[in-house]
């Protein structure tokens, strides 16, 4: 990257320079690779003058932002920024939504450095919109270390709904059930309810925490673009930009583009002579969505989830965070009349025709909008494997649900990690065709259960309004209650025999369904998609793994067995109990063949990461405590910034604190051991972590386990640093857990005295090898744990990693 950096010498390098225009250098912006920028003196408040323009080679958003804070002295370039080299990027991101900022967090922790632009402003998208925030994604947000804490406070947690019933001047509860089943087996099991906006900011922030210099490009939009052709080895596709406000143009190049625009795409529009389209109709319903704020009312079902029906219509309650200081809840009703007749007085005077005689007040609506259903699905989710569709891009259904940005951000994820590999030069780009497998099949699926939750909630508010009581009524409620429990995984299907309901509905909605098939990332025994029963314990392949704690071996410490998200496999070694007879051997052996040059993926791919390389300091949480450090603005001080006894009263350095939040970028199994040079050091690709039934208390982990974990001199192992026999991934499944599954699962057990082989369904007395792919889903699981199910290990990784 080219410096950019202070001098000495107050007067620009004017040979490099051309005069331009007076904009200011704190409002600089980029334009066709050039910046406009002034100079200010230092002692002086004046505005800065005069202002130049300067070409950069890279619009590098590390030099923009160098120089946007640079405002107090003069600055000197050198010649390479000078360059004519046109603007290049891995990665261009078009529309920073959820779709965007997801793809640009899981890219930036593998290294990658994306151009993210957007048409609008940031102002556009703090209110509205999304609304609840489901398990999956919250689990994937979690392993990101994004700093779901702040979302969860600010958030309305919703574990339960309410039906009610108000009629003759009298509201009734009918049903109440939990929002989503603890068989769901997740952390995290509720919604959260948190609008967009604030996911958006968190995500940015996430960005910026990995990615210095992070800045989304707001107010560029995509125009179009030209795909490199055959013979191009550069790979370059070339993509006009506009800016929003000034109509200025911008060509940048960039090696894949992914179309995270919205609805509305401009790239999928570019994208229609390649056979791109979606296929789907509207639906004849118009609903609105009123977020209404500073709420009054003697309502007692405002703070969780609730379905009111009276004869006025059918109105759903979703709590709301405070917004500006004061409690808010949406509402959302169903209309009469098209999208374009709606107004926010009529949704307010039928929402609060609905409550009566609950008292229904507010202050303001922060953020109303009435829509038709359009139930759409984009047919390719990919041209030329250079450019990707994700997000509303790709689908477009209702709100009902709450699924758009959730699916938004789980297509991110699945992307993300893929074109990381590629562009790590670490797979062949064919690992990028399993994005559309995969994820189309869960689009398809999206419409599917969208259609039906429409047409069931149309069928009762039907019903409702032409014959409350009436036993059709009470009937279409029942399908939907049947339904909505589906989505959120019950797993009755006989209750469903009556309605017509299907069994793939279930447990769709919160994102614990998802079941990818066989492809190169996905290896199943029998070449056929693993099955998934609702209710049961189990991680079939193609599935989320669950989670579980248990215990490490070098501190003694419960932790997490799903990691942090960085880009790497896990390969979990499970070996079951190590005390009976031949298990120990077993391991043992599968340790000299995996330390052999011949049988180490270590070897063939990636790289070792040496610790030296790692300073302990890059390795750990970063703090975010202020720099205290005197500097120069010393009130009453020595000049050269130390601070002189009692005159020394000195500011805070304003710049100390980090943008954003940056205490979340440490991995667990980066944490620094004071043993360091004697094991096995980490690597760019995989990570370990074999787990043994048998307790940390147990003589064989005590003696023979441990002296392995950590060889002395003359002991097995001591001429070669193991990765299975290593401190900091080496765990004993020993803390006992009420099971999860003891409702739907009885013959399971209540108790899992080993909570990873009980969640997992993994023989103790076997073992098994399971590897996760970066994204927790599992890409492979064998039958035992020794060298022939290794050997399975390796043609797995040789299917796709170079
Ligand atoms: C009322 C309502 C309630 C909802 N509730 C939920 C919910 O509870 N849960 C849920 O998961 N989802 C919900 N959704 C859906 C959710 O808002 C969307 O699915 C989500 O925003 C999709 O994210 P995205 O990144 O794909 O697209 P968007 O969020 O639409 O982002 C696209 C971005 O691209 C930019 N852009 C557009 N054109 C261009 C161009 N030519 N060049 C550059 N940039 C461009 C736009 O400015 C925008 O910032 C709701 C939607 C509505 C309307």
């Amino acid at each position: 990257m080219p410096d950019v950096e202070e001098s000495a010498d107050p007067t620009p390098h004017t040979d490099n320079i051309k005069v331009q225009s007076s904009k200011a250098f704190d409002s600089a912006i980029a334009v066709d690779g050039t910046i406009d920028f002034g100079v200010r003196c230092p002692t002086s408040s004046r505005p800065p003058t005069p202002t130049y323009r300067l070409c950069l080679a890279h619009n590098d958003p590390v030099i923009l932002k160098s120089l946007r804070n640079y405002k107090t002295s003069s600055v000197k370039f050198t010649s390479s920024i000078m360059s004519s080299t046109p603007e290049t990027h891995d990665v261009l991101i078009v529309g920073a939504g959820p779709a965007g900022l997801m793809s640009a967090t899981t890219l930036a922790r593998m290294g990658i450095r994306p151009l993210v632009i957007d048409a609008d402003e940031y102002a556009g998208h703090q209110y509205g919109r999304s609304d609840a925030f489901h398990s999956r994604a919250m689990e994937v947000m979690e392993s990101l270390g994004m700093p779901m804490e702040q979302l969860k406070h600010a958030g309305r947690k919703l574990y339960g709904r309410t039906f009610w019933e108000i009629s003759g001047g009298r509201g009734k509860r009918t049903a109440y059930a939990r929002f989503y089943p603890e068989f769901l087996d997740f952390d995290e099991d509720y919604a959260l309810c948190v609008r967009q906006g604030l996911i958006e900011q968190v995500m940015i922030h996430d960005v910026e925490g990995h990615y210095d210099g992070f800045d989304v490009q707001w107010k560029w939009k995509f125009v179009t673009m030209e795909l490199p052709k055959e013979d191009d080895a550069t790979g370059l596709s070339k993509v006009v930009l506009q800016h929003s406000d000034s109509g200025e143009e911008r060509i940048v190049f960039a090696k894949y583009v992914l179309a995270c625009d919205g609805a509305r795409s401009a790239v999928r529009r570019w994208a229609a002579p390649f056979d791109v389209k979606l296929d789907g109709k509207a639906l004849p319903f118009t609903w609105c969505v009123l977020d209404a704020v500073g709420l009054k009312s003697d309502f007692p079902d405002l703070e969780r989830l609730s379905v009111i029906r009276s004869e006025k219509g059918i109105v759903l309650i979703i709590p709301r965070e405070p917004i500006n200081g004061k409690p808010a809840a949406r509402f959302d009703i169903q209309l009469e009349k098209s999208r374009h007749e709606a107004t926010e007085e009529e949704a307010t005077k039928t929402i609060k025709a609905i409550f009566e005689p609950f008292k229904l007040e507010w202050d303001e609506v922060n953020w109303w909008s009435s829509y038709d259903v359009g139930q759409r699905i984009i047919n390719k989710y990919d041209v030329a494997n250079k450019v990707f569709f994700l997000g509303d891009v790709c689908h477009t259904h209702s709100p009902r649900a709450g699924l758009g940005l959730n699916t938004a951000v789980l297509e991110a994820h699945n992307l993300g990690w893929k074109l990381g590999l590629v562009l790590q030069g670490r797979s062949t780009p064919d690992i990028l065709k399993t994005y559309a497998s995969e994820r189309h099949n869960v689009a398809k699926y999206l419409i599917d259960m969208d259609r039906k939750l429409v047409e069931l909630y149309a069928g009762l508010e039907r019903q409702t309004l032409e014959n409350f009581s009436s036993d059709e009524a009470g009937a279409w409620l029942e399908r939907l209650r049947l339904f909505q429990a589906a989505n959120y995984a019950v797993c009755a299907t006989r209750l469903f025999d009556d309605f017509d309901i299907d069994e793939p509905d279930v447990q769709y909605q919160a994102g614990a369904s998802i079941v990818y098939e066989p492809s190169s990332v996905i290896r199943t025994s029998s070449g056929k998609v693993d099955e998934l029963t609702i209710g049961q314990p189990g991680v079939p392949v193609g599935s989320r793994t669950r989670p579980a704690k248990v215990t490490r071996l070098s501190d003694s410490i419960p932790v997490a067995i799903q990691p942090r998200f960085d880009g790497k496999f896990t390969i979990y070694v499970l070996v079951g109990d190590l005390a009976k007879p031949g298990a120990l051997d077993t391991l043992v052996d599968l340790d000299e063949y995996v330390r052999s040059t011949g049988g180490s993926v270590f070897k063939r791919y990636g790289a070792e990461v040496s610790s030296a390389t790692l300073p302990i300091s890059k390795r750990m949480p970063k703090s975010r405590i202020p720099d205290t450090t005197p500097d120069s603005t010393l009130t009453n001080g020595t000049a050269n910034g130390h601070t002189n006894g009692v005159n020394g009263t000195h500011k805070p350095k304003k710049t100390a604190i980090p943008p954003g939040r940056q205490l979340y970028t440490y991995q667990y199994d980066d944490i620094p051991q004071i043993t360091d040079e004697h094991i096995a050091p980490a690597h760019t690709l995989f990570r370990t972590s074999v787990v043994t039934t048998t307790p940390s208390s147990n003589k064989v982990i005590l003696d023979d386990v441990m002296d392995r974990v950590y060889p002395r001199a003359g002991s097995p192992g001591a001429e070669n640093k193991s990765r299975l026999f290593h401190p900091a991934h080496f765990f004993c499944d020993d803390i006992a857990l009420m099971s999860p599954y003891r409702h739907s699962a009885p013959e399971a057990g209540s108790i899992f005295e080993n909570q990873l082989y009980g969640k997992w369904a993994v023989d103790k007395d076997v073992g098994a090898i399971i590897v996760a792919r970066p994204d927790g889903h599992v890409g492979l699981r064998t039958e035992g744990f020794g060298r022939k199910a290794w050997s399975e290990l390796e043609k797995y990784f040789e299917g796709f990693l170079v």
